[in-house]
């Protein structure tokens, strides 16, 4: 895999429930900014001057772009105006599945599909082929991926296979020359930021799930995928998650827009029943602190922090969680953090925008009730 020079950038997006998972739009608005200040006229300005992603880049399709290529810069109203180089995007769905609209709402000019039939689930190794084959296809010179569990391993093993460096929680790049960036990245857990230079082509970033927030260019505009039949071999689906029952049930937690956090005050496992209630009203997902898992009355993957996901919901309500360092670092990209806690000085108090004080077994059924009322009866409630 070598990089191009183009400014092509590629990215990987996962779904969610068939749509692009929030964190994958996220990582697409990065990939579009370092496709507009990486394209083909050079290292463009952005709003501030910078140059830098996290700023919208120039607007008009790219100069010389190719039109056979299905991942140049658009010429099409709408699709990618904000696109100075390429912006391509590769799902592992059928190409029926693949909302090549929406991508296309996002800037990208070529929208690409693995079917099932070629990898039939989550293969990490898989995954990392078929992203290397495509990013020679089109001449990628960088490759991104939202940093959820899935882009990070994925991305990881593509610089194995390639033996090209991977920068892993980038907040920001600025490509600075070809095959020089730039970059702010999220270490020890998000505690810091630092910079550096990644000297690579193509250059592989996973992007921080907090760092830029997903916006589109336009509505969804019309956009053909295409095929891609990546070359594999049998031992590159050795490992494959077939099925996953957070991904079956459409929410994950890294994605998910609300979460509800129980911790030790949840006080035992059969006291998360009423928070799995109240995210089901809520269309949201049960993450928990390390102590519920630490005493397994949750499993890992529910686990929110430093050690476990990171999350970036709307809304964080936060049920018996005390707030230590470590826990923060997995939650503090929630938009708004609700605190319900029996201590007035719990840490986390200061985080959070509202607080209830209180005991969290009466609280929780109280606000159960209060949702299912305003259902039943949604005129008392306008
Ligand atoms: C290397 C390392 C990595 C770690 N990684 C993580 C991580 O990824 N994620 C993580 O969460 N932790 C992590 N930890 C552990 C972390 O330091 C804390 O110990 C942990 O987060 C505390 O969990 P907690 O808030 O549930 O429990 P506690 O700190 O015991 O807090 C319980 C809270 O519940 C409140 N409460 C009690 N009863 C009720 C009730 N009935 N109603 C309402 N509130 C009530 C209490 O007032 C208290 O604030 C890590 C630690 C280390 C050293």
């Amino acid at each position: 895999m070598t990089g191009g020079a183009a400014g092509t950038v590629l990215c990987l997006v996962e779904l969610d429930a068939g749509a692009p998972a929030d964190a994958s739009l996220r990582a697409l608005t990065f990939a579009r900014r370092l496709a507009a200040a990486a394209g083909p006229s050079g290292p463009a300005p952005s709003a501030d001057g910078t140059g830098a992603l996290g700023a919208p880049g120039p607007s008009g399709p790219a100069p010389g772009a190719a039109a056979s290529d299905p991942a140049a810069p658009s010429a099409q109203p709408g699709t990618g105006a904000a696109v100075g180089g390429a912006l391509a995007a590769l799902v592992f769905a059928s190409a029926g599945e693949v909302p090549g609209n929406t991508l296309a709402g996002y800037g990208v000019t070529g929208a690409y599909a693995v079917e099932p039939g070629a990898v039939p689930g989550y293969a990490p190794l898989a995954w990392a082929r078929s992203l290397a084959g495509l990013a020679t296809e089109v001449g990628a010179d960088a490759v991104v991926a939202a940093g959820t569990e899935r882009g990070t391993e994925v991305l990881a093993h593509l610089g194995a296979l390639t033996g090209v460096p991977m920068a892993a929680n980038c907040v920001s790049a600025e490509r600075t020359e070809p095959g020089k960036y730039r970059i702010v990245r999220h270490r020890w857990a998000g505690l810091l930021l630092e910079d550096a230079e990644l000297a690579a082509s193509p250059a592989l970033m996973t992007v921080a799930t907090d760092a830029v927030p997903a916006e589109p260019l336009t509505g969804p505009v019309g956009l053909p995928v295409r095929a891609f039949e990546p070359e594999l071999a049998s031992a590159d689906l050795r490992v494959c998650a077939a099925e996953s029952a957070e991904h079956a049930a459409g929410v994950s937690l890294a994605t998910a827009r609300v979460v509800i956090g129980g911790g030790r005050g949840v006080g035992g496992a059969e006291g998360f029943a009423p928070l799995e209630e109240l995210a089901g009203l809520l269309g949201g997902v049960v993450g928990v602190s390390r102590v519920v898992t630490s005493e397994g009355w949750r499993p890992h993957k529910q686990q929110v922090g430093q050690t476990g996901t990171r999350i970036t919901p709307e809304l964080y309500l936060a049920c018996g969680i005390s707030g230590a360092i470590q826990h923060m670092a997995g939650c503090a990209g929630a938009k708004h953090i609700v605190a319900i806690n029996t201590d007035p000085g719990a840490p986390m108090l200061s985080h959070a925008e509202y607080a209830v004080i209180g005991d969290l077994k009466e609280v929780i059924p109280a606000l159960v009730a209060a949702i299912r009322a305003r259902t039943a009866s949604p005129e008392l409630f306008p």
